[in-house]
Formats: C-alpha cells, sequence, structure tokens
C-alpha cells in the first residue's frame, strides 16, 4: 500500500518546476514560514508548480517532484516508510527546521523511556503507537541540503528554494550567532553581563535576535560548523551555571544534533540522579 496522496484522474502537469512540500511529526511552523513569504509566494507561485503542500492546498499533482521541502522527524513505522516513498519521488530533497534536521524538541524521548512517557500522559497508552525515538531525516534517506532552524528564518527558506531551482549551492550561513550579533553592533551579553548564552555554539541565520532583546542565545538553529562546546561548557559553568542547568540549555529543539547530544554524553550528570526542586 503506498502511502502518497492518491490521484483519481491523470495530473495536469505544467512546464514550471514542481515543489513539493511535506510534515512529519512538527508543529508547522516551518510550512508557516514558507506562506509567511507573502508577497514573494504569490511570485514563487507563478515560477514552480506547487504540487503538495497541505498546509495551504488540498490540490496535488502526482510524482515526481523537482525539489521536495520536508518538515518534521520520523516517530512512526508509518513515517520510516513514507519517507522512502518521498525520496523516490524527489529529484532533490531538502530537510526544513530542527525537527526534520535534527530530531525535534520530540527527540527528548531519545534521552529516556518513551513508553514511560506515553503512561504518563495518555489513559490509554494502548493506542499509541510510536518510535522509541524521534531521528532526523537524514538518518532514513539521502538529503540533498539540511536548513536549520526552529523554525527556519523565511529569507534563507527563499534563498534555498531558488538556489535549487537555478542549479546552485544555498548561500546559506554556517557561522555562529555570535557573527551576527557582531554585525547588528549588539554588546555581548555574555562577556559584558555574564549572560548564558549559546551564541557562539549556535549557527546564525536569525539575525541575533534574542541578544538583541536582552536574551541568550538558546540554540534554537541548532549546531554551528564545528562547534566548540566544550569550551563554551567551561564558561557556563565558570559564570556559575550548575551541570543540570548545562544539560537543559543543551537540552531542547536539537537535542539530538550529534554536537548538542555530545555535551551531554560527556557529561557525568544524570537527570535520574537530580534532587527534585
Ligand atoms: S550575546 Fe551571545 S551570540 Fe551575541 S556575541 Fe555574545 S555570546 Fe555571541
Ligand atoms: S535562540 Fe538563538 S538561534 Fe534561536 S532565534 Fe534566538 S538568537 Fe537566534
Amino acid at each position: 500500500m503506498t502511502s502518497l496522496p492518491q490521484h483519481s484522474a491523470p495530473p495536469q502537469r505544467s512546464a514550471r518546476p514542481t515543489l513539493a512540500v511535506w510534515k512529519f511529526a512538527s508543529c508547522d511552523g516551518c510550512q508557516l514560514s514558507l506562506l509567511d513569504l507573502e508577497d514573494a509566494l504569490l511570485t514563487l507561485a507563478e515560477v514552480v508548480e506547487i504540487a503538495e503542500f497541505h498546509e495551504a492546498t488540498s490540490r496535488n499533482v502526482a510524482g515526481p517532484y523537482d525539489l521536495s521541502l520536508v518538515e518534521g522527524s520520523v516517530t512512526t513505522e508509518h513515517d520510516a516508510e513514507r519517507i522512502q516513498e518521498i525520496r523516490r519521488a524527489s529529484r532533490t530533497l531538502v530537510t526544513i527546521g530542527a525537527c526534520a534536521t535534527a530530531g525535534g524538541i520530540q527527540a527528548l524521548r531519545n534521552f529516556a523511556d518513551a513508553g514511560e512517557f506515553a503512561r504518563t500522559v495518555y489513559p490509554t497508552p494502548g493506542y499509541i503507537a510510536s518510535l522509541a525515538t524521534s531521528t532526523p531525516i537524514s538518518a532514513h534517506v539521502q538529503v540533498d541540503f539540511e536548513l536549520s532552524g526552529c523554525p527556519v528564518n523565511k529569507d534563507e527558506l527563499l534563498e534555498v528554494i531558488q538556489a535549487f531551482l537555478v542549479g546552485r549551492r544555498p548561500g546559506i550561513a554556517t557561522t555562529s550567532v555570535c557573527m551576527e550579533c557582531k554585525r547588528r553592533g549588539t554588546v555581548c551579553l555574555t562577556v559584558a553581563r555574564g549572560i548564558p548564552c549559546l551564541g557562539p555554539v549556535t549557527r546564525g541565520g536569525c539575525g541575533a535576535i534574542c541578544p538583541a532583546y536582552d536574551r541568550g542565545c538558546y540554540g534554537c538553529f541548532g549546531p554551528m560548523e564545528s562547534p566548540n562546546t566544550a569550551a563554551l561548557v567551561r564558561r557556563l559553568r565558570r559564570d556559575g551555571m550548575a551541570e543540570r542547568d548545562v544539560h537543559r540549555v543543551f537540552q531542547t529543539f536539537n537535542a539530538a544534533a550529534p554536537a548538542f547530544r555530545s555535551v551531554v554524553d560527556r557529561s557525568t550528570f544524570r537527570s535520574e540522579d537530580a534532587d527534585v526542586r
């Protein structure tokens, strides 16, 4: 049985390249970033045929698809089968957002007993048929490009779409949030005021919006290229952060990203040893 949409009539294809947007386990926020393109979305809809995008339209056109954007993580057996079909139907596959690129906040289950969560939350946990882990799309199929963020930055998303439509590499930041603080003239919260901030290890792309509003970065864009998490952890500890709190700041939207997960794996602190406050 196929799990891609069934088409009752032969698809009417246009000469335009086809764009498909797929949802897995996620909050839909990254799809909303695409809708949030507003005027650019209207132009985009003229140059591509939107073949699949349930957040925006019930119309769908059979594949193959020139560009598939995939939001969300794999959390069920059905997801694991469906992503294989989508991969086969897609010439280029790009994952968007923390869920699709790193497993998302739902990957916190990877550090615990998912069955225990289900028994705690649901009155009839027997109805829950999910995997014990939440995994990124790249753990299941080949991915041509990953765009991180929770949600993704809409301008970066447009850049990725444009780049793949014309056959070039996307111009997406790989440097840290700190670089963006410097560009916008934000005085460093950590250096000047000792405020904990994950900016030094987090990929830029958001415009360093949180430090600009006096709030430390909490890493929603995921790890930058080659992050020095060990040095940042030393800094956080020196500024007075307890080890359990170091765990917490790295265990959010990108908890299962290898670079952030390694902080928890390296630590001697274990959450089951924590005092109940
Ligand atoms: S405030 Fe945070 S992101 Fe900005 S420069 Fe300082 S450490 Fe980096
Ligand atoms: S948490 Fe960090 S990466 Fe996310 S929007 Fe704020 S500054 Fe940017």
